[in-house]
């Protein structure tokens, strides 16, 4: 099934694809006749296709087929939507080399984690599936007699989807599959520089067997399609991931209109390595966590901070580490770190390396890579500062690259001062192989999530993700927790007494 494809008129040349929204299970062009292309970070020259540029007309259209579609989508028995969850998840894994040579080319990350992107999906996918048998509600006994109590969950209405590039198929089903099994409808608007990712999710989606409308793609400028869906007035769930800058803006809009809203927003991860630590384990999960997916992942650790007694020791372990990572092209498979996505990522990172050498001291990296096959992509090199205070800009504020601040420290509770002195809080990890100091982290760390010996990415699909203060507004998606934002709660009662029965009255005594 691939007939998202389309060439419109002027749109497409011979060997650079098209592609249209995917609305009421028609393929269709924008109404505004102009399109976008999506281009490989690691060779700019290679066009991946070209996509609607959408306007606030073509999501009105999309927000409309999603609402027509909702009576029959709700009413279909939720084992039967977790069924058709359960197909798409088996076709993507049918599929997973080709969804991840599509994702590597398009965003850049190596293709072992793009196989990971991959199988996120294809998790979350069976986990709501089993979701369509499950979705407690309470049975519960109720105070008065001959009286029955509990609370089922109900879908909300149409959902609008929006997302970033970085894990361009994991997050998209992270929202659209608890969304979906429990009988909403939705409007997905991707990221502009992942619009390919989401239509071969779709298409996939589409021969699973979602019915027309249930599910609707609109690419296209956040200012243009995700402002319409935001402000849309029959959009009644919002589900966002991305800056906290956007995610702020978001919320504002969506208040005045009361409609509820998950948002994941920005990171800015600690790993602690404290003097007992295994160094060498701790040098492995942090290079990992740290340069996987050139650091541009919500969880990525851009902070390390360290006991100053082992520092120069573990600085060592790091710095050797890095030396040795291999950047190119992802879908070669003997590179480790690819591409930024584009060039103002690239120009980000580098102002924060301006920042960093008035702040710290520039141990590796530090500059983009340029030389060779290089030449042609948003290449930049592993980097990374020593003597880092916990205050300092590059230890505070969120780069979103592969750009790492070792904070050198006294003992635990300086560590955990600094650990929480950010505003973001999504994941902490916790080097040490002193129990009773790990078990305090665990409670200490001001973050949604607490690694303890490894490093600060790794989050599996059947646990709630998210996190504190500025890194979200208290929503978590994957898990049971998913549910919560696509649901409301009913609680029925029903009285078999065949009399009137006065809660909170008729069951109490007078004194
Ligand atoms: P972004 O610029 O905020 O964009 C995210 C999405 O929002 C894109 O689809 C974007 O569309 C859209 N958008 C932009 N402006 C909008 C507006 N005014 N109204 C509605 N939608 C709008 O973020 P990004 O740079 O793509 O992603 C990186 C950020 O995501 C980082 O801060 C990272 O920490 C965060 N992130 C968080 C998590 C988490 O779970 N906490 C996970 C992954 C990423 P366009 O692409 O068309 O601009």
């Amino acid at each position: 099934m691939t007939d998202t494809a389309v060439a419109p008129s002027g749109a497409a040349s011979a060997d650079v694809p098209g592609f249209g929204h995917f609305i009421a299970g028609e393929c269709v062009e924008s109404v505004s006749g102009e399109t976008f292309e999506s281009r490989n970070p690691a060779d700019t020259r290679d066009v991946v296709g070209r996509f609607q540029q959408g306007t606030a007309a073509d999501v009105a259209m999309a927000v409309r087929a999603a609402e027509l579609a909702a009576p029959r989508w709700r009413s279909t028995p939720a084992p039967k939507r977790g069924e058709i969850l359960y197909r798409f998840g088996a076709l993507m894994a049918e599929h997973k080399e080709r969804l991840a040579r599509a994702m590597t080319r398009e965003m850049g990350k190596v293709l072992a984690e793009a196989r990971g992107d991959v199988q996120e999906a294809i998790d979350i996918a069976f986990l709501m599936a089993g979701e369509g048998r499950r979705m407690f509600g309470d049975t519960t006994p109720s105070e008065l007699p001959d009286k029955w109590a509990m609370s089922v969950r109900q879908p909300i209405g149409v959902a609008g989807i929006i997302t970033p590039w970085n894990f361009p198929m994991a997050i998209p089903c992270w929202k659209m599959m608890p969304a979906l099994v429990a009988g909403n409808t939705v409007v997905f608007k991707p990221a502009s520089d992942t619009p390919h990712c989401a239509v071969l999710l779709v298409e996939l989606m589409v021969e699973a067997g979602f019915p027309p409308g249930t599910v609707n793609l609109v690419t296209g400028r956040g200012e243009d399609v995700g402002d319409a869906i935001v402000d849309s007035p029959d959009v009644s769930v919002l589900s966002f991931t991305g800056s906290s800058a956007t995610g702020k803006g978001i919320a504002e809009r969506a208040a005045r209109r009361l409609k509820r809203l998950s948002l994941e927003l920005g990171g800015k991860n600690a790993a602690v390595v404290l003097a007992d630590a295994d160094l060498e384990l701790a040098a492995d999960g942090i290079v990992w966590s740290a340069f996987a997916t050139t650091g541009q992942r919500c969880t990525a650790c851009s902070r390390v901070v360290v006991d100053r007694r082992v520092a120069d020791e573990l600085l060592a372990r790091l710095e050797s580490r890095t030396r040795r990572l291999r950047l190119g092209s992802g879908l070669d498979e003997t590179v480790d770190v690819g591409p930024l996505i584009n060039a103002r990522a690239a120009e980000r990172v580098e102002g924060y390396v301006d920042i960093g050498r008035s702040e710290g001291e520039l141990v590796l990296g530090g500059h983009r890579a340029g030389e060779g096959d290089l030449s042609n992509g948003h290449f930049f090199r592993p980097t990374i500062f020593r003597d880092v205070a916990p205050l300092d800009r590059i230890a505070q504020e969120e780069i979103f690259g592969p750009l790492l601040s070792v904070i050198p420290v006294d003992g635990y509770e300086a560590a955990v001062t600094a650990v929480n002195q950010v505003r973001y809080g999504l994941s902490a990890a916790i080097f040490t192989r002193d129990v009773n100091a790990a078990f305090r982290a665990m409670r200490d760390f001001e973050t949604g999530i607490v690694y303890v010996n490894a490093g600060t990415t790794g989050a599996e699909t059947h646990l709630p993700f998210g996190g504190w203060k500025e890194t979200g507004n208290g929503h978590r998606e994957a898990g049971r927790a998913a549910l919560d934002t696509y649901t409301e709660w009913k609680s029925i009662y029903v009285d078999f007494s065949g009399r009137v029965q006065r809660a909170q009255i008729d069951n109490q005594s007078a004194g």
